[in-house]
This record gives structure tokens, C-alpha cells and sequence, in this order.
């Protein structure tokens, strides 16, 4: 299937509520270029020295959304308040607050998911849920970003059922503090995210196919039982 064959059978699937992000970490700006002319305008990237030239080289085109979906680091907090209108990786109160005021510095205003680590794993950043409530208070007073909902990814490894599981306390949380938008879902699982009231589904392999150069980040697991 050819990737706009594959997008449109995607998109078909999805419920109105439910917005496509396409992961381009490691795809070629033609690929991007391609789904913006069928009518993509969400893409994330994870890494900020990889998506900047590509940002660059797409400037002509209006209307795209850009999703910063990695590890953020604090130094470069300033670059990535300045190209991505989007941050999904928000994951400590730290982060939030220098995100804060360097968009206040910076005349911005991004729109911010906090990344919520619903497991243990070492390998992940992210506020606990109950660290979450603590500093929520403190959270929603920041007054130069503009906080819209959770991210959750699930540790790798863990069936289908488990990370259903996952899913659904994402969501939980979320109404719980009145936020509207839920992050989960990725190439291996996003029909149950969709299920447990996914809004944002960060899709690359099923997509795109197979990434054009290494990329780092999260692969699909094997363990659908
Ligand atoms: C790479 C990545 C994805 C996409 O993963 P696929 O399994 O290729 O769909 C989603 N979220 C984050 C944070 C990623 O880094």
C-alpha cells in the first residue's frame, strides 16, 4: 500500500473526536510533504537537531502543527518553544515552569501534554499520578502555556490487556483534572486507545512503514496476546 493509501485507511477508521499525530522522526521531508497535500497537519518529532532543518525546509507550506513528542532537554527549551506550537513531553513541573517563563520570554504560548508515567520504568520520564495531583495546583497557575492534556506511553513489554489498563487510567486522570485531550495510542495498540477515549493517537511505523533512518524512541512491542 502506498503511504497515502495508508493514511486514508487510517483516518477512515478514526472517530471525529480522535486527531492522527504522524511521528515523521525519521522520515524524509517528502513524506511529509506527501500527507500535507492529502490534509495531515499534525506531525510530531522527537528530536529537536533533526526536526529543525526539516521545519525549515517545509516553511513554505502554511497550516502545519508541529508536536514535540521526545525527551526534552532543558537547554533546549528556548528552540523548541520557538518552532513547535505543541509540546506532548512535558514531564516534570521543572520542565513546566521553564517551558513558562521562556514563552513568556519568547511571546509564545504552546500547547502542553503532560507526559504521566502510570508504571515504573526506568526508561521514562514523566510525573507520577499522584505527583501530578500534588503539583497541579501549581501547574495550572502558569501563565504562558496553555495546558490541553495527559500523554501516557506504556512501558515496553506489557500484553495488550496491560496497556488497556493504562489507556483507561490515562483517561481517568484526565477528567478527573478537566483536561480534554489524551496522547496514547501508538502503531501496535491505537484501536484500544481509541477504545478508552484516546483524542491524540501518535502513529509512525503503521504509517510511514518502516523508518528511512534510525530513529530513537519506543518500537512496537510483540507481546499482542
Ligand atoms: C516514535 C514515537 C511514536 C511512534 O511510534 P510507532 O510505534 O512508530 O507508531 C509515538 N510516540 C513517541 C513518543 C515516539 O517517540
Amino acid at each position: 500500500m502506498t503511504l497515502s493509501a495508508r493514511w486514508r485507511e487510517l483516518v477512515d477508521q478514526l472517530p471525529d473526536r480522535v486527531h492522527l499525530l504522524a511521528v515523521s522522526k525519521g522520515q524524509p521531508v517528502a513524506a511529509i510533504r506527501q500527507l500535507a497535500e492529502l490534509g495531515q497537519m499534525d506531525f510530531g518529532e522527537s528530536r529537536l537537531q533533526e526536526a529543525l532543518p526539516k521545519l525549515e525546509a517545509l516553511e513554505d507550506l502554511p497550516g502545519l502543527r508541529w508536536h514535540f513528542i521526545g525527551r526534552l532537554q532543558a537547554n533546549k527549551v528556548r528552540a523548541v518553544v520557538r518552532s513547535f506550537g505543541f509540546i506532548q513531553s512535558v514531564d516534570s513541573q521543572r520542565l513546566a515552569e521553564r517551558i513558562s517563563r521562556i514563552s513568556g520570554e519568547e511571546k509564545r504560548c504552546p500547547q502542553v501534554m503532560l507526559q504521566v508515567k502510570f508504571r515504573d520504568d526506568p526508561c521514562k520520564g514523566g510525573f507520577g499520578p499522584a505527583q501530578l495531583r500534588e503539583s497541579w495546583p501549581e501547574l495550572i497557575e502558569l501563565p504562558h502555556l496553555k495546558l490541553i492534556g495527559l500523554m501516557a506511553m506504556a512501558p515496553m513489554g506489557l500484553s495488550l490487556q496491560q496497556r488497556k489498563n493504562i489507556f483507561q487510567e490515562c483517561r481517568d486522570l484526565a477528567d478527573e483534572l478537566g483536561l480534554a485531550e489524551c496522547s496514547m495510542g501508538m502503531s501496535g495498540d491505537w484501536s484500544e486507545a481509541v477504545d478508552a477515549g484516546a483524542t491524540w493517537l501518535r502513529l509512525g511505523g503503521v504509517l510511514f512503514g518502516a523508518r528511512v533512518k534510525s530513529a530513537q524512541g519506543p518500537t512496537d512491542d510483540i507481546n499482542d496476546v
